[in-house]
């Protein structure tokens, strides 16, 4: 009963608006398996390859949450299970149990491990400082 009543408590999140989406939490790996899911064939030699990614705990989907670390696996039980979902589901080519595994960790990590401050947040958004350049020239042949 304590389970049923603390399951339903973490479902209404009060704070949804700070939360991250799977694509901050693991921006390169969020992009490899929509490619993966898109354009990729099933026999192209990167998908083995990211494959291969997947199964070392610190390349793999979970492992770059973490900064590209393994330091999960001892520390949490549902990380190093999810980090084996998203393995064997790319393995069997299953996009539903990709969708769903995608699902489970942004959950967990928004719940559990919030806290850790994922530098990746800004690699996406790495192109758009470049105007700034312009401005310090322009200034220089006014004087
Ligand atoms: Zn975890």
């Amino acid at each position: 009963m304590y389970t049923k009543a603390s399951l339903y408590e973490n479902r209404v999140h009060p704070k949804s608006s700070n939360k991250l989406q799977f694509s901050e939490i693991s921006p390169m790996w969020s992009e490899r398996l929509n490619q993966a899911r898109d354009d990729i064939s099933p026999f192209a030699l990167m998908r083995s390859r990211w494959y291969h990614e997947l199964t070392i705990s610190s390349a793999c989907v979970v492992g770059e949450a973490y900064g590209f670390s393994s330091s999960y696996v001892h520390k949490c039980k549902t990380c190093k299970e999810l980090g084996m979902q998203f393995m064997y589901y790319f393995l069997i080519h299953s996009d539903s149990g990709i969708e769903n595994a995608k699902l489970d960790f942004e959950d967990h990590w928004n719940k559990n491990h919030s806290e850790i401050k994922t530098e990746n947040e800004n690699k996406i958004k790495g192109d758009v400082n470049s105007h700034s350049q312009i401005q310090s020239c322009s200034l220089s042949l006014n004087s």
